[in-house]
């Protein structure tokens, strides 16, 4: 029965591994945390139970509007029309006629801000919800590396609406979020499925290299390593720069209007590009196979956000390299973006006084010149709109910061590993290491375009410099 939706709806022949336990725990009502890796087929898992039922709707939460247009789209592609989205980008009247008719939806995609609305909810209330959905879950966790506020809400919201059966997914989650998106959800009892973020077609490599021999370190090894290839970097004033300077390059960035987003997109999937320099913005949803060669010119601030970023790269099990340049000093700038996303405390003072003397929030903006928009902001606002104090928000932030930097650390700790790579990212997520073949560079057994050729001085001059490195890094962060 399922393999016949499986073949008939979606046009595949077979469960890819993970599926089967998950739609299976889905049809019996059971609340269900599954962890599958990026490309591992999420979204079959929540969108063909409702071809086994006979009746209700799927809510699916995601905290991407690219990543709802994009499911929404392929939807509909397969000739499904029984899905909407309710996102910023819907006029007050088209979400109207969406809520008017929602009785009569296979799926109503949701960005957590929209379910937060109270009129949204109560009339959400009022029709059978199959199956709450939440997608990216680790969102919820003050542990996971995009922790969002709104995803806070989701498991009163979800008692309000009559505690429907939750399937929470994620790509990557350690122990620890796992935990808080079961207590966050309030999930009964959940299925736990759990697989393996190994990736063993992947290769890993960090190279360190001084910073003003970067950009031709990246050069040089382009000319080596297998394509396509993404470049990741942390700014997007970093992603144009480069993307300048290489031959045949395009970058991509949140900053680019929708139109050319989807067209860079489009020819990269399409391999009429094949060296994509891009930020973090790239990538959900972005279903390609052949992508040999992942580059991060500059580091994440996290290893769940460097598997994620990294497991673009050999989506269709042939061998493939994820290569993280490293030059001291790279940690300051994940320290000052760690920073920033907060509110400082003068800041937090100036606002939270002038709310006491009762004046609104665009009076405060005008007057202290605040863009309504800029997160740190948009944060503090959520935040004393909730009720919470100045003392409160302080102490929070000052939390939230240590936890960031402490990820950082780990991150710092993965680059300056000397024993294996694969082990290390495994041990973080709680699983045992593994042996194979074309491992990592510290393996040592990378046998296709590894571009580590080292001469024995070079070694030693790369330990020294390894050092520096773990010296100056232990005394800014
Ligand atoms: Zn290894």
């Amino acid at each position: 029965m399922m393999e016949d939706v499986l073949k008939k709806i979606f046009r595949y022949d077979q469960f890819r591994d993970g599926q089967r336990e998950i739609i299976e725990a889905v049809l019996a009502g059971r609340d269900t945390v599954a962890i599958l890796p990026t490309g591992g087929g999420k979204s079959i898992c929540y969108q063909l139970p409702s071809y086994l039922q006979s009746d209700g709707l799927t809510l699916i939460l995601s905290p991407l509007l690219s990543l709802i247009e994009d499911q929404v789209m392929q939807i509909k592609s397969r000739g499904e029309r029984s899905v909407a989205k309710l996102t910023s980008l819907e006029s007050r009247e088209q979400k109207e006629q969406i809520l008017r008719q929602v009785d009569q939806l296979r799926y109503l995609y949701l960005s957590p801000e929209q379910l937060a609305v109270p009129q949204i909810q109560r009339r959400l209330a009022e029709v059978k919800i199959n199956l709450f959905v939440v997608d990216e879950a680790h969102c919820i966790s003050q542990w996971g590396h995009e922790f969002r506020t709104d995803y806070a809400k989701l498991g009163p919201i979800r008692r309000g609406l009559g505690n429907p059966p939750c399937l929470a997914l994620t790509a990557t989650a350690t122990r620890q979020v796992e935990h808080d998106i079961i207590a966050g959800l309030s999930l009964e009892q959940p299925e736990r499925i759990r697989h393996s973020v190994n990736r063993p077609e992947i290769q890993f490599i960090v190279e360190h290299t001084d910073p003003s021999e970067k950009d031709a370190v990246l050069q040089t090894r382009l000319k080596t390593v297998n394509r396509p290839c993404v470049i990741y970097t942390t700014t997007r004033k970093e992603a144009e720069r480069i993307a300048f300077f290489l031959p045949h390059a395009a970058y991509y960035h949140a900053g680019l209007e929708a139109e050319d987003r989807q067209l860079i997109q489009q020819q990269f999937l399409h391999d009429e590009i094949d060296c994509l320099v891009c930020t973090s913005a790239f990538g959900m949803g972005v279903n390609k196979g052949n992508v040999r060669t992942v580059i991060h010119y500059t580091m994440p601030a996290t290893i769940e956000a460097y598997m994620q970023e990294v497991g673009r790269a050999g989506r269709d099990g042939q061998l493939s390299t994820a290569i993280l340049l490293f030059s001291p000093g790279d940690q300051q700038l994940q320290h000052f973006l760690v920073d920033k996303q907060y509110a400082s405390v003068l800041w937090i003072d100036q606002v939270a006084r002038l709310r006491h003397q009762g004046e609104s929030f665009d009076a405060i903006e005008r007057r202290l010149r605040l863009d309504p928009d800029e997160p740190a902001y948009r944060l503090l606002k959520s935040q004393l709109m909730e009720g919470k104090t100045q003392e409160d928000i302080i102490g929070w932030q000052e939390e939230r910061k240590k936890i960031r930097l402490r990820e950082l650390m780990q991150m710092i700790n993965y680059i300056q590993n000397t024993s294996c790579r694969r082990a290390f990212i495994l041990q973080h997520f709680g699983e045992p290491p593994i042996i194979q073949d074309r491992c990592c560079d510290n393996c040592g057994t990378l046998t296709t375009d590894a571009p580590l050729i080292e001469t024995e001085t070079e070694q030693l001059d790369w330990k020294r410099r390894l050092e520096e490195v773990f010296f100056s890094s232990r005394h800014s962060v």
